[in-house]
């Protein structure tokens, strides 16, 4: 499931193709994907002209006429923002097409989904500013330092693998991302939250700004199915420390990587780096 660096990683090849175009005509193929009745999504979005292209948490955001909308594409697990029709990118043709966004002089957007757990939501200003405040700091903003990751951890006492996938508690943390930077904070994913010591919130707040940064650096992680606005994989999977790596040896200590599940959700930790 794309996590905050895959959805940078699309931001930054769209950026420099979107903005500009107004949305001529919104065709809905698979109207799932949408929280809305299909014909008021296609009336709210027409006209609407795209000025920005960003992120937040793991969403793409396309501002729309200069902020006085927002379109907000959570990619679930298989979705991806496919540019057609422009000469500076040729990705592959969408097999799973569910929105199609004409921008006119035969380009166009196609928001392509296989299984469609993705979603694309049309927000006014007022709505996007209500959901953005209900996310947590971005991981990467200036303003977070390691004391307010360790302020946030102090106040739960859920594993702190848990807290990290929380949107609410900080924005666009996933599975690998979560377990990458235990490991690199050398904490094990099931401690408390509130027993983090301050030394472990420097190292875990480190730790996950470097495996975000670099995954963005390379382009995303890619386990099946993301690509960015180009067609390309990410690059990235090969630098994962511990995700996906059960059985092989610690990249530090050469003790085998274990894979536990809590929370119905799996972790990949070394039991002798991560305590
Ligand atoms: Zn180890």
């Amino acid at each position: 499931m794309p996590e905050l660096p895959e959805a940078e990683a699309l931001v930054r090849s769209l950026r420099p193709l979107l903005p500009g175009y107004a949305f001529d005509r919104v065709q809905v193929l698979r109207p799932d994907v949408l929280r809305v009745p299909a014909r008021e999504f296609r009336q709210a979005v027409s006209g609407r002209r795209v000025t920005e292209v960003g992120r937040r948490a793991k969403n793409i955001v396309l501002t729309l006429d200069s902020g006085a909308a927002h379109l907000v594409v959570n990619l679930g697990m298989t979705g991806a923002l496919v540019p057609l029709g422009f000469p500076e990118v040729e990705p592959p043709r969408p097999t799973h097409p569910a929105l199609r966004f004409f921008l006119g002089s035969g380009r166009s957007l196609v928001y392509d989904d296989v299984r469609r757990f993705g979603c694309v939501e049309f927000l006014t200003a007022a709505e996007w500013a209500d959901r953005t405040r209900r996310l947590g700091p971005e991981p990467l903003s200036a303003g977070y330092g390691w004391q307010s990751l360790h302020q946030g951890l102090q106040a739960s006492r859920t594993p702190v693998r848990n807290w990290l996938l929380d949107q609410r508690k900080i924005a666009g943390v996933g599975n690998i991302y979560a377990s990458e930077a235990c490991f690199r904070a050398r904490v094990h994913p099931q401690r408390r939250a509130d027993r983090i010591t301050e030394e472990e919130a420097k190292r875990l707040h480190r730790g996950l700004r470097q495996v975000l940064r670099s995954a963005i650096r390379h382009g995303g992680t890619t386990l099946r199915d993301y690509r960015d606005a180009s067609g390309e994989p990410g690059r990235n999977r090969s630098r994962l420390r511990v995700y996906g790596r059960e059985g092989l040896p610690c990249w530090r200590c050469k003790t085998p990587v274990q894979r536990i599940v809590f929370g119905n959700r799996s972790a990949f930790l070394c039991p002798s780096c991560q305590c």
